[in-house]
């Protein structure tokens, strides 16, 4: 029921266990208000230990179940997670400070549908053709699993990351280690007992703590055999450092600065309603966030006039949860940092501030939906990612231009380009050097569809059958034969 307290579950899953960490317990924040809702206790160093060890027994037994096998559990673990939906969306909302409605619409939907799609598209993979490639001996190509994967996620989508990595990594037949991030493990962790009583025990462990402490030792021990990361950059070098002492497979989905080509001929009511949602969703902290705005000189001075105001409207700190569209920053250290990246873009005399531009007085780590004009292609708020909610505009006159700026960057995750016509959208679109680029939309998914970066967004692909490819390795068969039947 909405409105009574909710019960907050700390004990991690290890082994088949779920046990209280031991080591030093953490706070847990709710970013809407500021307050303490929980301490967590961290994996200590033995408790790391044991969930590898746990992980690498269960190993033998769950690679050898069948497509069948493994889809029939991650559909039981997508009813779990329908049952739990209500629990768990008001889990999202506390600790990430997510509208509920939003949390309950988008996230919980979207992390059941991926169980969904993963239990079906183990069961119909393809691939080459067995055959005899030289005379006498015939080959065929396995896809096995590669073993022990440590799975680490970051806090802006906390049910939904989990399901990200949890899903493809078990329907491909590995045994997981899973570490959410430290500001939000309330969601997997109220799901753990339901886990924990369908799956085998060491199949799926989850370990909460720090990147330092937990999640390096997890990416440093021999016995895992790939890590899979989503999170930031700098923590994906760091990763794949350690990780090269013992020649892990990594799979990193790291930032964004998503460019968004406005032609003079595209729909403006469409783009206004698009950057609106879509540049702001989450307070922005999404690696996808329409956020890097290049309108054409035609149509620039009407998007920054409309989109100014449509901004201006968004809702947030509302009283009532239906009525706020966008949630806090996840805590008052990313608030600052965001506020920081504003206040030295303002320092720059070129750059307009149209709304926004400062923390929301108030309870909670809110700032406000911000929109900035006149940003020019190396001021810093244009390359770096932000990761709240601030969009800056910048003008071109050519597509030419726009489509060079587009790829001026570090990044390389997502993309969108705003047109009517469809052969100008095209060629913009095939040039463009980014894992998706939608045309005259922005950041939909759909479970089928692979998720993944260029450039330094990472190398991983996340959902569809690509991600399967990820968490498996290609095998080569070969059997000696007669050639000629007696
Ligand atoms: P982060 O890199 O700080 O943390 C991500 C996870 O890595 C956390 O669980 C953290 O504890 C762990 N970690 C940190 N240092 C580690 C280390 N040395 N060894 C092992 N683990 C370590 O990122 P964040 O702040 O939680 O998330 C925001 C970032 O994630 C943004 O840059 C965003 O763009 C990115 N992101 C990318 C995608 C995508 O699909 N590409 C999706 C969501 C978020």
């Amino acid at each position: 029921m909405p409105g009574t307290p909710i019960p907050l579950c700390t004990a991690l899953l290890i082994d088949g266990e779920l046990v209280e960490g031991c080591g030093p317990a953490e706070p847990i924040l709710n970013p809407a208000t500021g307050e303490t809702l929980v301490r967590i206790a961290e994996a200590g160093v033995e408790q790391v230990e044991a969930a590898i060890a746990a992980a690498q027994r269960a190993f033998a037994g769950w690679a050898r179940t069948t497509p069948q096998q493994r889809a029939g559990v991650l559909l039981e673990i997508a009813d779990a997670l329908q049952r739990q939906q209500e629990q768990l969306a008001r889990l999202e909302a506390l600790n990430c400070g997510k509208p509920l409605h939003l949390a309950r619409q988008d996230d919980l939907t979207a992390a059941i549908d991926v169980f969904r799609f993963f239990a079906g598209a183990v069961r119909c993979q393809t691939g080459q053709l067995a055959g005899e490639y030289l005379p006498g001996y015939t080959s065929l190509v396995r896809r096995d699993p590669l073993g022990v994967v440590a799975s680490i996620a970051p806090w802006n989508y906390p049910i939904m990351m989990a399901a990200w990595k949890i899903a493809p990594a078990l329907a491909a037949g590995n045994t997981l280690v899973f570490k959410p991030s430290e500001h939000t493990p309330l969601s997997i962790l109220a799901l753990a007992p339901a886990l924990n009583a369908l799956l085998p025990p060491g199949v799926l462990n989850i370990v909460c703590g720090g990147g330092e402490s937990v999640g390096s030792h997890l990416v440093s021990h021999p016995a895992v055999r790939m890590v899979s990361l989503t999170g930031d950059i700098v923590t994906g070098q760091k990763i794949l450092q350690a990780a090269s002492r013992t020649l892990k497979r990594t799979h990193l989905e790291l930032g964004g600065k998503a460019p968004v080509i406005v032609c003079n001929d595209a729909d403006l009511e469409a783009v206004v309603t698009g950057v609106r949602a879509y540049g702001y969703y989450n307070a922005g902290q999404d690696c996808t966030a329409a956020c890097r705005i290049y309108a054409q000189a035609g149509i620039h001075d009407r998007l920054v006039e409309e989109l100014g105001a449509a901004v201006a409207s968004l809702r947030f700190a509302g009283k009532r949860d239906a009525d706020n569209e966008i949630g806090p920053l996840i805590t008052p250290r990313q608030r600052d940092r965001v506020a920081s990246f504003v206040e030295r873009a303002l320092g720059q005399p070129h750059i307009e501030r149209v709304t926004g531009a400062a923390v929301h007085s108030g309870p909670g780590f809110y700032y406000q939906p911000t929109l900035l004009a006149g940003c020019r292609q190396h001021d810093e708020i244009v390359q770096r990612e932000v990761f709240g909610p601030v969009v800056t505009v910048t003008r071109f006159e050519g597509l030419a231009q726009a489509v060079d700026w587009a790829n001026d960057s570090e990044y390389g995750l997502a993309s969108s380009v705003w047109t009517q016509n469809l052969d100008k959208a095209m060629q913009v679109a095939n040039r463009l050097q980014y894992g998706c680029t939608w045309i005259n939309s922005h950041f939909m998914l759909a479970s089928e569809m692979p998720h993944g970066g260029l450039k330094r967004s990472g190398y991983g692909k996340d959902l569809s059958s690509d991600s399967l490819q990820d968490y498996s390795v290609v095998r080569h068969i070969m059997a000696r034969h007669g050639e000629h039947l007696e």
